[in-house]
């Protein structure tokens, strides 16, 4: 199966390397030309556009960081919409707000072409392996022909109906992940500042109700201060901010996330946000 692949971030030249190594024929562009090498290297070819890639491939997936840069791939000069056309589908797997996929889709609906939102929940290692778990939504079909890259890209795919629901899903999964980060950071500080051992405070958490993958995975690096970047602190910051724009238009209360918000807020200030979100222990430490 041939696919083509845009946005080699941490995301996508992870899932990108794993569909070639899995056999997959792959045609990759990136804003940034010069990462399309290494995938290269590995087999791939490349595209001098989105809609070069387009041209080449049935199915091309997306893989882009914000509402912004998934829209301009799509409406720019060289975008998706100059080569899009019946029997083309396009999945964006970026993480947007409800609205941005919505454009993208109807666009592309008017030129015949197919989309499918799928945005992931899981990071730089299960994208590396195969053990995303994808959250998509729109043409059925797509999906159906998709499914063999999905099953390598994903260790689960859910198919939630109509557009916006995947987004919806993953922006409720990341504003959840987001205040769980800011409050294992806080507590990790307080026990801490209060004369204990945050170590312990890791081998106590893990013991109990709320042990997870996340703290387990995350707390020894966050001690030393180890935050390279698996999941952008800014990245992060634009999940909260677009699952707080969801809490408005559906009159949620969400002072947890609004307060968690602020303080990723705090870290991109102190010039933190190309770290992992992480990171934001350095913002509650009020360090840099
Ligand atoms: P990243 O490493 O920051 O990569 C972002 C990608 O978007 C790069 O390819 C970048 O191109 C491209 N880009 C940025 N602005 C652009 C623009 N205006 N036009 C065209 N391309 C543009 O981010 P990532 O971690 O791979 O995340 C990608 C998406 O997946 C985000 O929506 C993120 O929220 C989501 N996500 C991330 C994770 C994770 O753990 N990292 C997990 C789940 C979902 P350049 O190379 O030219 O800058």
């Amino acid at each position: 199966m041939e696919v083509g692949f845009l946005g080699l971030g941490i995301m996508g030249k992870a899932i990108s390397m794993n569909l070639l190594q899995h056999g997959f024929k792959v045609t990759v562009w990136n804003r940034t030309l010069s990462k399309c090498n290494e995938l290269v290297a590995h087999g791939a070819t490349i595209g001098e556009s989105p809609a070069e890639v387009v041209k080449k491939c049935k199915i091309t997936i997306g893989m882009l960081a914000d509402p912004p840069a998934a829209l301009s791939v799509v409406f720019d000069k060289g975008g998706i919409l100059e080569q899009i056309c019946p029997g083309k589908g396009y999945i964006d797997m970026s993480t947007v707000d409800p609205e941005t996929s919505t454009k993208i889709s109807q666009a592309i609906s008017a030129k015949g072409g197919h989309f499918l939102e799928a945005p992931v929940s899981g990071s730089k290692q299960p994208a590396e392996t195969g053990q995303l778990v994808i959250l998509s939504a729109g043409e059925k079909e797509l999906y159906d022909e998709a499914i063999p890259a999905l099953n390598v890209i994903g260790k689960k795919s859910f198919f939630l109906g109509e557009i916006g629901n995947g987004a919806k899903m993953k922006l409720v999964v990341n504003m959840i992940m987001g205040c769980m980060m800011n409050a294992f950071s806080e507590g990790l500080v307080l026990s801490e500042k209060s004369g204990l051992d945050p170590r312990t405070l890791l081998e106590v958490l893990d013991l109990g109700g709320i042990a997870n993958p996340m703290f387990r995975g995350k707390g020894p690096g966050m001690l030393q201060g180890n935050h390279s970047p698996a999941f952008p602190l800014k990245h992060q910051q634009k999940d909260i901010r677009l699952a707080l724009a969801l809490g408005d238009e559906n009159a949620v209360s969400m002072p947890v996330a609004a307060a968690a918000n602020e303080t990723y807020k705090t870290a991109r200030s102190l010039g933190l946000g190309d770290l992992d979100f992480s990171a934001v222990f350095e913002a509650v430490k009020g360090l840099k």
